[in-house]
């Protein structure tokens, strides 16, 4: 369970480190904040147990916070509607905001976050999202599912609770504990978290999306895609929407940093302790692939260290110099020229930067397979991260693909969480690093070797076949499973770097330097984009390096030599 709920001593339930961060957090509290919190005995006693010691140790925090502990079945139970046990409301007579499962793991942060703008009172949507929901005017029933190591269903989550707390009358949002509540994450067919689904289906999304896309498609209950055909979204890219739509100042920055993995982090760092002003632009969350990785075992320092949780550390650090951006995307550069001192105009869906110089740390996102039934049956039984998705497949069979360090990582990963898992490779040795390959072997995980996936085939509703062929005697087999893990490399994210004109290796990733400049002057890139090693270690390196030559560039530019 989450390091949230280790017990310290017996007065708290909560470690004392948690305590004095959340003491730190509730210094902002203004109104009284009622937590009730709902169980039935005999229905996820566990669960109901955190969530009640949990809200009693915030209530003994701050005198901000009241919580009413109820039964189910109760008078109070009948009157909110609550059936599922836990449930825990914030402020029920104001607003809809529900998590059902306790808020354990990631959730823990959006609840204390909604906490925070319920006393506030304030929605904290951004400048575009908050003017957008006013065209809203019929009422959303939203249901975000989550898992409690899923890096981006806290940021899904808050869309939908800021959405409550600006519509109170409108929007309902329940945060759904997948495992908790079974039945609903079956009846809504869920396989792949955040999951969101609105008006019971009438609009469901997979994935986190910028808070601002969330917020067209809950009022339009349509993909944004669709909108765009139809023309309902003038100016909308299909990702972001423009700045037409909000009321936006630009800022002026030296450097600006677009991905907020390791490399974009330290680059941040870096750069505002030389002296510069900078920006960390993150479309997504902050961490990049790392937090998608259950364990790192290779980062000096750590041992053995969730992902998420060493790219939090990295993060708090990172902002404790630079802002950092998340949720922002890159729409455009306008690229100025470098001899007579134009600036580099940005424009995000949230607003416009001039700036100096640009470090491109974008990463890489996951390659796909390309075997049919693969797009078809995403989220429903194909899967690509591990750590959100595991504990859907807790007492299942599952395949994963692959035979890199993310592969292997993946499978002792899933193993541990008492799935039953079979590696999948296509060849007959792994390229992941040995200590991977012996615990591999030490846990009895068996190896399809030799094999690739031919289809991936189901029913209706989810993946339970995977068709498979030996390429060494072209045999062909069928694997039934619950489930598949594609974990077969990256593809790097390399969009803007082209529309910048940056020179990109013949292997799609970006040329750089030693000095980790590329071939535009001012234009910088560091970490998984560049290729080669592709570790955390060396995307820091990178990073720092990347932030060190934008700084030399800025006082003795190279290109006016
Ligand atoms: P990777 O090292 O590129 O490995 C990809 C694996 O997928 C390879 O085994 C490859 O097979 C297989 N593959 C590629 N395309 C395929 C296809 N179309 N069909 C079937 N199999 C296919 O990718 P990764 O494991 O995601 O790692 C990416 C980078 O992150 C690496 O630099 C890695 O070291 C790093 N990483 C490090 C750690 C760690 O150090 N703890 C953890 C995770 C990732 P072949 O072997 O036959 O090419």
């Amino acid at each position: 369970m989450s390091p949230l709920f280790s017990k310290s001593n017996d007065d708290w339930f909560l470690p004392e480190d948690v305590r004095k961060q959340l003491l730190k957090t509730f210094d902002s509290l203004k109104n009284t904040v009622v937590l009730e919190t709902f169980a039935q005995p005999g229905e996820n006693d566990e669960f109901a147990e955190y969530m009640n010691k949990f809200c009693r140790d915030l209530a003994k925090l701050t005198d901000k916070i009241v919580v009413r502990e109820h039964e189910i079945p109760s008078a109070r139970a009948e009157e909110l509607g609550v059936t599922a046990s836990p449930t825990l409301c914030i402020n029920p007579d104001d607003y809809y905001i529900r998590f059902l499962g306790a808020p354990v793991g990631e959730e823990g942060k959006a609840f204390i976050t909604a906490i925070v703008l319920v006393s506030l009172g304030m929605h904290g949507l951004s400048d575009v999202s908050g003017p957008l929901l006013e065209q809203l005017n019929e009422e959303r029933m939203v249901q975000v599912f989550v898992s409690p190591t899923c890096p981006y269903c806290p940021g899904q989550s808050m869309s939908a609770i800021k959405g409550a707390i600006a519509k109170p009358g409108l929007i309902k949002a329940e945060i759904v504990e997948m495992n908790e509540n079974p039945e609903l994450t079956k009846r809504y067919n869920v396989g792949s978290v955040p999951h969101t689904i609105i008006n019971d289906g009438a609009h469901s999304a997979l994935g986190l999306m910028p808070e601002e896309r969330f917020i067209v498609e809950m009022i339009y209950l349509k993909d944004a895609e669709e909108l765009l055909a139809e023309g309902a979204l003038p100016g909308m890219d299909g990702k972001h929407i423009p700045s037409q739509y909000g009321n936006i100042e630009p800022g002026e920055v030296d450097l600006v940093i677009i991905g907020a993995g390791p490399a974009g982090l330290t680059a941040g760092i870096y750069a505002i302790r030389a002296g510069l002003t900078a920006v960390v632009l993150e479309k997504n969350i902050v961490g990049g692939q790392v937090a998608l990785t259950p364990v790192v075992e290779n980062y000096p320092g750590f041992a053995n260290v969730p992902g998420k949780q060493l790219m939090d550390i990295m993060s708090e650090h990172a902002r404790e110099y630079t802002p950092v951006h998340e949720g922002e995307g890159v729409e455009s550069i306008q690229m100025g020229d470098p001899e007579k001192d134009e600036p580099m105009i940005i424009t995000t869906n949230r607003g416009q930067y001039t700036t100096k110089g640009i470090i491109l740390s974008t990463g890489a996102v996951y390659r796909q397979l390309g075997a049919p039934g693969e797009t078809r049956y995403f989220g429903r039984g194909i899967n690509y991260c591990a750590s959100c998705d595991g504990y859907l497949y807790k007492g299942k069979k599952v395949a994963i693909i692959g035979g890199g360090n993310t592969a292997l990582t993946d499978a002792l990963h899933l193993k541990n969480l008492g799935v039953d898992v079979t590696i999948i490779h296509r060849r007959d040795t792994f390229r992941a690093q040995q200590s991977l390959q012996d615990s591999i072997e030490h846990e009895g995980i068996p190896v399809l070797w030799n094999t690739v996936v031919e289809e991936i085939q189901g029913d209706e509703m989810r993946v339970n076949n995977l068709q498979l062929r030996n390429i060494k005697d072209g045999t062909m087999t069928n694997l039934s499973v619950d489930g598949a893990f594609i974990a077969i490399g990256q593809v790097p994210t390399t969009d803007l770097a082209k529309e910048m004109g940056v020179t990109i290796k013949e292997d799609g990733y970006v040329e750089v330097d030693t000095t980790m400049r590329t071939n535009i002057p001012r234009v910088y890139a560091a970490g998984d984009i560049t290729g080669g090693l592709q570790q955390i270690v060396t995307a820091i390196g990178e990073g720092s390096i990347a932030a060190m030559s934008a700084f030399e560039d800025l006082s003795h530019p190279y290109w006016k030599k």
